[in-house]
C-alpha cells in the first residue's frame, strides 16, 4: 500500500496518453478492456494503437501466423464482452478431436456436445497458388481475426496507426516512441503487445528495466488447398492430431478451415520436406482424396512459439503483455493474450502504471500462467513417452475406445486428453486428474491385457 501511494503520481489522470506497441490480440485486447474501463469510471484516456501489418492481404506478410484455434473458454469470454465470431471471421466451428496413431484412431467429442471451438485466419487468408485455389477464393472481403479485434478496440475509441515502431526511449522515465527518427508518441504508458515474432522485444530489453523477452521455438505451419467439399467430407469439424513418431517431428496437426487444412509442425529443423513426408506417410495421405497430390508450392511461415517465460516485464510507465509476457505452453496463446491484457488494463485504469501498481496486480496473473506451465511440461513429457512406447499406446487407445461406450460421467482419459489438447483447462488440474488412482488403475490392468495379447499372439505363431 505505502508503495502504491508512494508512486501515486503514476496514476493514470484524465487526458493520459497510451502507446499500444503492436496491433494482434494482446494489443487489441488491451485498448478494448482500457477504454471500456476508463469510459465506466468516468476517465479520459487517450489510446494509439500502433501496428505495422495491415491484416487485409494474403499471406505470412499480413498474418500473425498460427493454427487459428480459439478456445472454447475464450470463445465464450468473447462473447460475454460482446465480440462474437462468426463467419467469414469464423472459418469452422470445432466440435471434436481425432487422434491418429500407428495403433489406430479414436475420436474424442466436445464435452458440451456443441461445436465451441473456432476456427479462424489471422491475416487475409493464405497466398493462392494455384488455378483451383484462386478460383475457389472466398472474395468476401475482410476474413482476418486480427483485423476483426482491431475494429472492435476502433469502436471503444481507439486510434490506429499503421506504423513500425523502431525505437522507445525513457525520458526521465516517461517513454517515448519513434519511427523512422520521428517522435510519434510521449507516452504516460507504453504497452508492449509486439509478440515474439518481430524485433521489437530487443528494443524493451535495451532499456535497461531487467526485461527479457521468453525463450522461443521454431514451428512451421502450412496452408494446403483442398476445396472447401473435401474439407468438410474428409476432415468435418474435427482437429486432427498426428502421433506417429517422425524423425525430429514433436506434434503435427491438422486443422479444417473453409476451403484449405493448415498443417501445424513442432519439432527440430522443420522444413518444407518435413511437411511433405508428413503429407505422403500412408496414414496421413489416407486422410486426403485419392487423387491428390501434395502441391509443389504452398503457402508456409516459420513463426516462433512461446515456451518461457519473460523476465520483469513491467516497469513505471511499461507493461509487456501477450507472447512477449507470458503464454500457456503450446496451447491457447491468444487466450494468454486476452488473461494477460485484461489483467494490465485493470491495473493500468484502476491501480496506476507503476512498478508497484504492476508487481502486485498485474504479475500475479503471469505467475499463474508460468506456474501452471510447469505441469503442462509434464504431461507433454508423458504423452510423448506414451506415444513412443507401443505397450503403453495400445492400452491408452483401448481405455479410450472402452470410455466411448460408457456414460459420459466415466470418461475419465477422454476428458484429460480434450482438456490437453483443446487448451480448455489449466494444465495443473489435468495433471492432478491424470494422475486418479481409478484411472491409472484401469490404465495398468490395460497395460497388462496388451502384454498378455501379445505373448497369446507370439505363442500361437
Ligand atoms: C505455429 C503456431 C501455432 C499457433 N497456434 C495457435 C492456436 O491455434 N491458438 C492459439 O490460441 N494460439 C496459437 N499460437 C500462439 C498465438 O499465435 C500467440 O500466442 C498470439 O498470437 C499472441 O498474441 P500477441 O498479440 O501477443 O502477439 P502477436 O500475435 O505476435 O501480435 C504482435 C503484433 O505486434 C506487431 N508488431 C511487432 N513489432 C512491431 C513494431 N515494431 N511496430 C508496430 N507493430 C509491431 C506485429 O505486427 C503483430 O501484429 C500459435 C503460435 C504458433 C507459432
Amino acid at each position: 500500500m505505502n508503495k502504491l501511494k508512494k508512486n501515486s503520481n503514476l496514476e493514470l489522470k484524465d487526458g493520459a496518453r497510451i502507446a499500444v506497441l503492436g496491433g494482434g490480440p494482446a494489443g487489441s485486447f488491451f485498448s478494448i478492456f482500457a477504454l471500456k474501463l476508463a469510459n465506466q469510471i468516468g476517465k479520459d484516456i487517450d489510446l494509439t494503437i500502433y501496428e505495422q501489418k495491415s491484416f487485409l492481404n494474403e499471406g505470412p506478410s499480413s498474418c500473425n501466423m498460427c493454427a487459428g484455434v480459439v478456445s472454447e473458454s475464450l470463445v465464450q469470454l468473447l462473447a460475454i464482452e460482446g465480440i462474437i465470431l462468426r463467419p467469414p471471421i469464423l472459418q469452422r466451428a470445432i466440435d471434436t478431436y481425432c487422434f491418429q496413431t500407428i495403433s489406430g484412431d479414436v475420436l474424442l467429442h466436445s464435452i458440451s456436445n456443441q461445436s465451441g471451438i473456432a476456427t479462424v485466419y489471422r491475416g487475409g487468408g493464405p497466398v493462392c497458388k494455384s488455378t483451383s485455389e484462386k478460383n475457389e477464393k472466398p472474395d468476401s472481403g475482410k476474413i482476418s481475426f486480427d483485423d476483426f479485434l482491431i475494429d472492435c478496440a476502433k469502436k471503444e475509441g481507439a486510434n490506429v496507426e499503421n506504423i513500425r515502431v523502431d525505437k522507445v526511449k525513457l525520458n526521465n522515465e516517461k517513454p517515448e516512441i519513434f519511427s523512422k527518427g520521428e517522435k510519434l508518441f510521449d507516452a504516460d504508458l507504453v504497452v508492449g503487445a509486439c509478440g515474439i515474432n518481430a524485433n521489437a522485444v530487443k528494443m524493451f530489453e535495451k532499456l535497461g528495466i531487467g526485461y527479457t523477452s521468453p525463450s522461443v521455438i521454431k514451428a512451421f505451419q502450412s496452408e494446403i488447398h483442398i476445396g472447401e467439399r473435401n474439407v468438410s467430407t474428409l476432415f468435418g469439424n474435427a482437429i486432427h492430431i498426428f502421433l506417429i513418431n517422425q524423425p525430429d517431428v514433436k506434434f503435427s496437426a491438422i486443422t479444417p478451415k473453409g476451403s484449405y487444412v493448415t498443417i501445424s509442425m513442432l519439432g527440430k529443423n522443420i522444413t518444407k520436406q518435413t511437411v511433405v513426408d508428413f503429407l505422403n506417410n500412408p496414414l496421413v495421405k489416407n486422410k486426403f482424396p485419392d487423387s491428390w497430390r501434395t502441391p509443389d508450392a504452398f503457402c508456409r511461415c516459420v513463426p516462433m512459439i512461446n515456451v518461457g517465460a519473460a523476465r520483469h516485464p513491467f516497469a513505471n510507465r511499461i507493461v509487456m503483455i501477450g507472447d512477449a509476457s507470458s503464454a500457456r505452453l503450446y496451447k491457447d496463446g491468444i487466450g494468454s493474450a486476452y488473461l494477460t491484457a485484461k489483467a494490465a488494463a485493470n491495473t493500468a485504469i484502476l491501480y496506476g502504471v507503476s512498478r508497484a501498481a504492476f508487481y502486485k496486480h498485474y504479475y500475479p496473473t503471469c505467475k499463474k500462467i508460468n506456474r501452471d506451465n510447469f505441469f503442462g511440461k509434464l504431461m507433454f513429457t508423458l504423452t510423448n513417452t506414451i506415444n513412443k512406447t507401443p505397450i503403453i499406446r495400445e492400452a491408452l487407445l483401448t481405455v479410450l475406445r472402452s470410455e466411448q461406450k460408457q456414460p459420459e460421467s466415466d470418461h475419465k482419459c477422454s476428458t484429460v486428453l480434450w482438456d490437453m489438447f483443446t487448451g480448455n483447462e489449466r494444465y495443473t488440474d489435468i495433471f492432478i486428474r491424470a494422475f486418479n488412482p481409478r484411472l491409472l488403475l484401469r490404465f495398468l490392468i490395460n497395460i497388462f491385457n496388451v502384454i498378455f495379447i501379445w505373448f497369446k499372439n507370439m505363442w500361437r505363431q
